[in-house]
């Protein structure tokens, strides 16, 4: 996996033309938004995992904009609560799905079990079983059962499709920054990130293998350059657009006896 989050290919001259395609894209996913909504037989998780200051909430804001929030739930993970650490790591994610014919988004996800549990060794200070630490290893079985629920999510009508803003640690430099120095976004920088910071091998290591074990064709990863925030943005617009095609939700056909109902209805307010 290429960790420099500009190896696009893309040149700056390219950005009116990506800035107009990517307002395409989200009027198109608005209309798709709504037959999925009235359809009502597929939800769809879009997970997005990054590094800190990769732009995962910027991106939600903007690449998504054009969703109905009706139809959207935003989800965020972040460090677990009590109650959600004595429970099975899958549980909150099981709860944060959508109904189907919703949108959720995944602000980080059950993928923090294999990435920060592991940097960290987290699963040491979990209560939990012996024999669960003992029997094997950890992570691969969570692999696996990460592979399995998405496989059962798929098969009970549902899609998770996982996005990797995959900023380069330049970038993050240069963000931390402008964190720090300007006032306005002081707010959105943490010490605790400077921390995380160091173990950035790690964390490209960890991405890799996660990705590599839980990358299928019903439940695909996309390791998106996610240096320059227009491009970013277009890309995953491509990848929601991309995803809501491949379901082809439609409008629901009424019943022939509904739809009498509705010529009724129809000639009942033009006489009035
Ligand atoms: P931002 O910093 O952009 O606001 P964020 O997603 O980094 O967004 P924070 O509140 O800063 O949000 O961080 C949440 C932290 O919780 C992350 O460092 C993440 O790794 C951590 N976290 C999430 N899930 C788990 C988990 N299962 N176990 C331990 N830590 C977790
Ligand atoms: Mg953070």
């Amino acid at each position: 996996m290429s960790t420099d989050g500009k190896a696009d290919g893309v040149k700056k001259a390219d950005k009116p033309a990506i800035l107009a395609k990517t307002r395409e894209n989200l009027a198109k996913i608005a209309q798709w938004q709504e037959k999925l909504y009235a359809d009502g037989r597929e939800g769809i998780v879009f997970v997005l995992q990054a590094m800190d200051a990769a732009g995962k909430d910027s991106t939600i804001k903007h690449a998504m904009a054009s969703l109905n929030p009706q139809g959207v739930d935003v989800v965020s993970f972040k460090q677990p609560s009590k109650e959600e650490l004595a429970h099975d790591y899958l549980w909150r994610a099981v709860r944060a799905l959508p109904e189907r014919g919703k949108i959720a988004i995944f602000n980080r996800s059950h993928y923090e079990d294999v990435l920060v549990v592991q940097v960290h060794e987290l699963q040491h200070t979990y209560q939990i079983a012996k024999r669960c630490l003992e029997d094997g290893d950890f992570f691969e079985k969570r692999y696996a059962q990460i592979r399995n629920f998405e496989e059962y999510l798929y098969d009970n009508s549902y899609r998770v499709v996982k996005i990797f803003l995959n900023v380069s640690k330049d970038e993050q430099k240069k963000r931390f920054l402008e964190r720090i120095d300007d006032k306005a976004k002081n707010w959105k920088f943490s010490a605790s990130d400077l921390k995380e910071r160091e173990y950035w091998d790690e964390y490209q290591k960890l991405y890799e293998r996660a990705i590599n074990a839980t990358a299928t064709p019903h439940s695909p990863w996309y390791v998106l350059p996610a240096d320059r925030k227009w491009y970013t943005r277009y890309l995953v617009s491509e990848v929601v657009l991309n995803t809501l095609e491949a379901c082809g939700p439609e409008f629901p056909e009424l019943p022939k006896e509904d739809k009498k109902n509705l010529a009724a209805c129809k000639k009942i307010l033009l006489s009035q």
